[in-house]
C-alpha cells in the first residue's frame, strides 16, 4: 500500500506533476526553456501580488539555499539584521547569520502572533533587514506580518519573508505585507520535488543587494541577470521548474483561493475531528497549512504515535525534534490530499488512543 503523506514536505503531488516528472529532462540552454521561465516568473508574481517592478529567481537547493541567499544577498560587511525566533525556521536564520558573521538581533518568542509588536520592542536597531518565517513550520504557528511590516517601514529595513510553510494554502501578498523579499520553495504548498528555491524581490530590494555576496553559486545578481533572459548562472533544476510552470499555470487558471479553501476545508476538518481526542492544538495562531499537536494522554508518547500511524496505516505524519519530540506532532493540510484521507487519519488515530488506553 502506498503511503499517505501529511508531512510539511515532501507533501503528496497532483497527478500533472507526477506526469511531467516521469517525462525527459529537455536541454535549457534553448529560447522555448528561457520562454518557460519567463512566463513562471510572471505567474509567480500574479500569485503573490508582488509590486510593479518585481523579480523572482529561480535556485537549484531547498528552501535553506533561498534563506541563505537572502542573508549574503542584503547584509553587508558590518551591518546587523534582526530575526524573529519562534522555532527551529527562526532559529535557521540566526545560524546561518552566525556562520556568516552577520550580528543578529533577535525577537525571541513562544506563541506571540506579534500583533501587539511587543517582542519587536526589543530589537535595538539599526539592521538592515528583519527576516521572519511567515509560518514558523517547526510549531505550526503564524505571525501577523502587519507587524513586522510596520518595523521595517519605521526603521528603514528590508522585510524578508520566508512564506515557504504557507505560500498556495494561505494567502500571502507581497504589496498587502509590504514584503521587499519572499523566500518560497518547490516542495511544500507547492506539491512539486525537492531542489527548487525562489526569492521574489520587490523594486527597493533590488536596489540593496550587496556588492560582493560572500558565495560564489548563491549570487543573486548573477541570477537576475541570466533571469532577465530566462536563464540561470547554473544548471537549474530542470524537472522541477518544469513542474512549477505547469502548477503555477494551473494555479492562475483555477485560482489561488480555491487551494487556500481546500487547505482551510482539511484543516477545519482534522481540528474538528480530533476534538474529542487527547490532542490539543498548539498554536492559536495557526496557518491553514498545518496542525500541530500535543499529546495529553499521558504514556502515550507523540513519537510512538507517529511511528504506529505509519506502520500500521501507511499515514505519514512528522515528529518534531529536540525537546518536544516525546510531547508534539504535525500535521500538515498541503498538497493533494482530499477530505477522505484526513477522515482516515482521524479515524487512525481514534483507533490508537482506543487501543493505547486498553492496553493499559
Ligand atoms: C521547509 C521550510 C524551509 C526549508 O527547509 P529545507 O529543509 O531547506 O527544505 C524553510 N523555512 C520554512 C518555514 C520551512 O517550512
Amino acid at each position: 500500500m502506498s503511503k499517505i503523506l501529511f508531512t510539511p514536505g515532501p507533501v503528496m503531488m497532483f497527478p500533472e506533476t507526477l506526469r511531467s516528472a516521469a517525462t525527459q529532462i529537455p536541454y535549457s540552454r534553448t529560447a522555448a526553456f528561457s520562454e518557460l521561465v519567463l512566463r513562471a516568473e510572471a505567474a509567480l508574481l500574479r500569485l503573490v501580488c508582488a509590486p510593479q517592478g518585481s523579480r523572482a529567481v529561480f535556485l537549484t537547493g531547498s528552501g535553506t539555499a533561498a534563506m541563505e541567499t537572502s542573508v549574503i544577498s542584503f547584509i553587508d560587511a558590518g551591518a546587523s539584521a534582526a530575526v524573529v525566533n519562534g522555532g527551529a525556521f527562526g532559529q535557521r536564520f540566526s545560524d546561518i547569520c552566525a556562520r556568516h558573521g552577520v550580528p543578529v538581533q533577535e525577537a525571541s518568542v513562544d506563541r506571540d502572533p506579534l500583533t501587539d509588536g511587543k517582542a519587536l520592542k526589543e530589537l535595538r536597531p539599526p539592521v538592515s533587514a528583519l527576516f521572519i518565517n511567515a509560518h514558523e513550520t517547526s510549531v505550526g504557528h503564524v505571525y501577523d506580518l502587519q507587524a513586522t511590516a510596520r518595523f521595517c517601514l519605521e526603521h528603514d529595513c528590508l522585510h524578508v519573508v520566508d512564506a515557504i510553510g504557507l505560500f498556495v494554502t494561505d494567502r500571502i501578498e507581497m504589496t498587502a505585507s509590504k514584503i521587499d523579499v519572499l523566500i518560497l520553495s518547490s516542495n511544500k504548498g507547492l506539491a512539486l520535488a525537492p531542489g527548487l528555491s525562489m526569492l521574489v524581490l520587490s523594486p527597493k530590494a533590488q536596489t540593496r543587494i550587496v556588492a560582493q555576496p560572500r558565495s560564489y553559486y548563491l549570487d543573486l545578481r548573477g541570477m537576475l541577470s541570466d533571469g532577465a533572459r530566462g536563464q540561470t548562472p547554473f544548471t537549474p533544476a530542470i524537472g522541477v521548474i518544469l513542474q512549477l510552470a505547469e502548477r503555477l499555470s494551473g494555479l492562475l487558471t483555477a485560482g489561488l483561493d480555491r487551494s487556500i479553501e481546500h487547505a482551510r476545508g482539511l484543516a477545519g476538518q482534522f481540528r474538528a475531528g480530533i476534538e474529542r481526542l487527547p490532542l490539543k492544538l498548539y498554536s492559536r495562531h495557526m496557518p491553514n497549512a498545518m496542525t500541530a499537536v500535543e499529546v495529553t494522554e499521558p504514556g502515550l508518547p507523540a513519537r510512538t504515535i507517529v511511528d504506529r500511524l505509519d506502520a500500521e496505516h501507511g499515514l505519514v505524519v512528522a515528529p518534531n525534534g529536540g525537546k518536544l519530540e516525546a510531547k508534539m506532532f504535525r500535521v500538515a493540510h498541503m498538497g493533494n490530499l482530499t477530505t477522505g484521507d484526513v477522515a482516515s487519519l482521524v479515524n487512525a488515530l481514534t483507533q490508537i488512543f482506543q487501543n493505547g488506553s486498553r492496553s493499559r
